[in-house]
């Protein structure tokens, strides 16, 4: 760690050593608006030297028993649970996040990455079958590939950070990994504890450093075999030409516009807190975030009316005060983008019924400068408005009425994106015919981001390829092979 005129400055942690770089990018503090830290610019000499040591380092971990890579993951799991209020104050202070969210979600979800796959891995099995005919047996085995690139974004950072560092190096490959250049910090802090939980140098690298930079040398690179990414679908599409003549193996997390579907049997004392929750929680900026609520007419004016009033509600102010439930977006950019969406759907006639333009934001004298937006929520919106076919990705919902099931599928489906819907419903025969039919990986009924890290995890259509979770992470990070024995 350097300090540098009060500014943090981060260095990269490639084989082992935190290394300098030449140059560096700004980080801002987007609760004040300050720049507050320094984040390693780099590019691919950085990306070439930490391929090389997660190349270097790959037959001495890839050899190790699961059992030994599971203690060290456990190992590490433990160090970070002990700093965790040192890790959730830096990642709140680094995405805008509330401090509450941090605590809770992201640095607990960090710790219970690694403890997940380190128990993971010692529970997979091959398959096995037998010709007798033929006097042949035939067993499949899988073995690590080699140095993953992983990439991820700033919304959750070392939650979905870890989610890949974890599985990769679980199963035996090393890694070269490039966080969010706008959220840095908590993945610099990790790598301070590697030693000590026992992970050899060069098993994990982190370089530091913008997409167009860092990000395109490490998808380049020829000896990084396979990438898994967590972004945008803009940015996957740009990773998918670049790697195209390498034949890498990618898995894409994507983008969403997840639909709530709310029938007029829905047990609306559950149902409005988990969508405000779904709509607004980490200020919108989860790709799970409920966008568009489909609400059955005969309870649209009721929901709507007890929704807004509860949206009012939602404190938004300083991330560090544990009893605000709206922190800061990312970026001075980004929340500009998010409120001309607002704007936008203003202009094509929308009602907006709370926040953006409508009620007064009232920040502390520190937060006046930050990037700030109260919970918004918007009615009478076109399907074909962007506001419902785009992803906002900030604290903004759109609520519109349906009247049959069959319709409310339709409209649920007529988006490019297919990541997470909910569905509100008494009916079990509804729920389970209606989640059957949405184009959409993850389907909740009743009830909103509840994972089992067993279960696969990813998107449809544009929101992504591949799954993540127990066995299909290790089916991607692992390269199978089919072994036949006569005796
Ligand atoms: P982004 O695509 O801009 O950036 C994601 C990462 O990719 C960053 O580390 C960035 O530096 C890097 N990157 C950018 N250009 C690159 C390039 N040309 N080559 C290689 N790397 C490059 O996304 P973001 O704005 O950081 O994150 C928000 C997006 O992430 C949203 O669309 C959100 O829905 C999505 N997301 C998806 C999931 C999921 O699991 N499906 C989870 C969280 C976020």
């Amino acid at each position: 760690m350097a300090q540098s005129k009060a500014l943090l400055v981060l260095e990269n942690f490639i084989g082992g050593k935190f290394i300098p770089c030449s140059s560096y990018i700004d980080s801002y503090n987007p609760s004040t608006g300050d720049v507050y830290c320094k984040v390693p610019d780099s590019g691919k000499e950085e990306v070439e030297a930490a391929v090389k040591a997660a190349k270097d380092a790959f037959p001495i971990w890839s050899s190790k028993s699961p059992w030994e890579r599971s203690q060290i993951l456990n190992k590490l799991a433990d160090l970070i649970e002990h700093d965790l209020e040192a890790f959730a104050q830096a990642e709140s202070k680094d995405q805008g996040k509330t401090i509450t969210f941090a605590r809770t979600v992201d640095i607990p979800r960090t710790v219970y990455n690694f403890r997940f796959f380190a128990s993971s891995i010692l529970h997979h099995i091959t398959e096995c079958t037998e010709m007798a005919t033929m006097g042949c047996v035939h067993y499949t085995s899988r073995a690590p590939v080699g140095v993953a690139g992983l990439i991820s974004p700033w919304n959750l950072p070392l939650y979905l950070l870890t989610w890949k560092i974890a599985p990769a190096i679980a199963c035996g490959n090393t890694v070269v990994a490039k966080p969010s250049e706008m959220t840095s910090v908590t993945a610099w802090m990790m790598c301070k504890l590697l030693e000590k939980a026992g992970v050899p140098d060069g098993v994990v690298n982190i370089v530091f450093g913008t997409g167009a930079k860092a990000g395109e040398a490490l998808v380049c690179h020829p000896d990084v075999p396979l990438v898994s990414f967590t972004g945008s679908t803009l940015t996957a599409q740009r990773i998918t030409e670049k790697s195209a003549p390498h034949c890498k193996r990618l898995s894409l997390e994507l983008g969403g516009k997840n639909p709530a579907i709310i029938f007029d049997d829905a047990d609306l004392s559950q149902c409005i807190p988990t969508t405000l929750r779904s709509s607004f929680a980490n200020q919108g900026e989860i790709c799970l975030c409920t966008s568009r609520i489909f609400v059955q007419r005969g309870i649209y004016s009721e929901f709507l009316k007890r929704f807004v009033a509860e949206a009012k509600k939602w404190k938004t102010g300083n991330p560090s005060d544990p009893t605000v439930d709206v922190g800061a977006l990312i970026s001075k950019e980004h929340l500009e983008k998010v409120r001309n969406y607002v704007k936008k759907a203003q202009a094509e006639g929308a009602r907006v019924l709370c926040g953006e333009g409508v009620d007064a934001l009232d920040l502390p004298p520190g937060n006046q400068k930050g990037y700030f937006m109260l919970p918004t929520v918007i009615a009478e919106v076109k399907d074909e408005s962007c506001c419902m076919q785009e992803e906002i990705f900030g604290p903004v919902t759109c609520v519109v009425a349906f009247d049959t099931e069959e319709e409310v599928i339709k409209r649920a489906n007529g988006v490019k994106y297919g990541l997470a819907a909910t569905v509100w419903s008494s009916n079990v025969g509804r729920v389970h015919r209606v989640a059957h039919r949405l184009q959409s990986g993850l389907v909740w009924t009743n009830c909103w981001l509840v994972r089992d890290l067993n279960l696969p995890f990813g998107g449809m259509k544009a929101s992504g390829i591949g799954r993540e979770g127990a066995k299909d992470s290790y089916e991607f990070f692992t390269e199978v092979k089919t072994i036949t024995i006569k005796h």
